[in-house]
């Protein structure tokens, strides 16, 4: 191990086409939103998933906001959603106005525990966000059929789990609407961007809508309307096409990125598994009935002081290990804008004793050598 080396907790591989498309779209002259990359991505995001259609936008916590909107959650209303997960999947609802229940999640999976739903359901029930933590698929089954017996509409904050599946079924394909982001941090990328997918057909053209700041733009375009107006409500949620000829790049090399991440993946829970288990940490083992895209690879401690031990440790030794969420049950707005019937004892554990090691395609074998050593060399 080189003393003074640090392996980044992320980065994002640009090493296909990205600068090549950037420029290319910049030299075609169309660089504002709903170009031809847009199209491409769009195009191939809906080839993934099954999606009847996506929109790119500028963030995952856009396309939340505008699954809320396109929900018509208002002031009254109360939607089900993880505590254990990034802040966006509850203040979207909040910024409509609307009331986010915070329910506990599984300590096998990570995800919306589907036992205490009844737990957090009330008369004003709306929706329910989930997310597929890790990009391991929640309990789709019972999920989706306890929501659709109560009539109660489903989206997928799907933000880690692109490329994941649930029972053969890509993650993305269960909910009315669907989120994704390319956020550095996320598995395809393009530094700052997301994408809301539609599975219900007569929420397409909304959507449309919502994000051209309110105009039928998108019809006026492919020659629908004669000229285009202000028709309903709406932001300013499209991407630069420049943003999308980075994103491209990184669609067309899915599948060696996707090969990268889960090479380092399987390296971590192979070469580190024997430590977990002598010391007591563990790590997720995947169900056999869904597929991962390595987007994350944790490790639970036995305490949260072994938890923050571990993190001084790695970071010693140039290991730049995070953890995450700070629940947003108990969170400053999370108290103020939310609700949380009963206790949240996995959340709250789990959130104090989970750690996240680098994982990004492009780390070299030493990086992983490195990390590897880290831990085991953890008294
Ligand atoms: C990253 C992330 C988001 C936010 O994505 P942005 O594109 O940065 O807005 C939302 N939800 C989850 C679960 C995330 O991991």
């Amino acid at each position: 191990m080189t003393l003074g080396s640090t392996v980044p907790f992320n980065r994002v591989l640009a090493a296909g086409e990205e600068i090549r498309y950037l420029q290319a779209a910049v030299e075609g002259g169309h660089v504002s939103g709903a170009g031809p990359y847009t199209s491409r991505c769009e195009q191939a995001l809906n080839e993934i998933t099954g999606s009847e259609q996506t929109l790119l936008t500028t963030s995952c916590t856009h396309a939340l906001e505008m699954a809320c909107h396109l929900l018509d959650l208002g002031p009254g209303d109360e939607v089900v959603v993880p505590s254990f997960t990034f802040v966006s999947t509850a203040a979207a609802v909040a910024m409509r106005g609307a009331v986010p229940v915070f329910a506990d999640i599984r300590d096998d999976t990570l995800g919306l525990d589907e036992r205490l739903l009844d737990r957090a359901w009330s008369e004003r029930t709306k929706a329910i966000i989930l997310v597929h933590y890790a990009g391991v698929g929640c309990e789709m089954e019972e999920i989706s059929q306890w929501a659709s017996d109560r009539g109660i509409d489903l989206v997928e904050d799907n933000a880690h789990g692109l490329f994941g599946s649930y029972r053969a079924r890509p993650l993305g394909s269960f909910g009315a609407l669907s989120t994704l982001s390319f956020h550095e941090t996320k598995n395809l990328s393009c530094g700052e961007g997301g994408a809301l997918q539609i599975n219900r057909a007569d929420l397409v053209d909304r959507a449309e809508v919502l994000r051209e700041k309110g105009t039928d733009r998108s019809a006026f375009l492919r020659g629908r309307v004669d000229k285009y107006r202000w028709i309903d409500l709406g932001s300013s949620w499209l991407p630069s096409d420049m943003l999308a000829a980075f994103l491209w790049a990184q669609i067309e090399r899915r599948t060696v990125l996707q090969a990268q991440r889960q090479a380092i993946w399987a390296a971590y829970a192979h070469r580190l598994a024997p430590w977990l288990k002598e010391r007591g940490f563990r790590t997720l083992e995947p169900p056999a009935d869904r597929r991962h895209p390595a987007h994350l690879f944790w490790i639970m401690a036995p305490s949260p002081r072994e938890r923050d031990r571990l993190l001084q440790h790695l970071r010693s030794l140039g290991v730049q290990a995070v953890f995450h969420y700070v629940p947003l049950h108990s969170s400053p707005a999370g108290r103020r804008l939310g609700r949380s019937p009963g206790s949240l004892d996995v959340t709250e554990r789990v959130s104090a004793s989970l750690l996240r090691l680098p994982l990004w395609a492009g780390m070299t074998e030493a990086m992983i050598d490195q990390v590897v050593s880290a831990v085991l060399a953890f008294r």
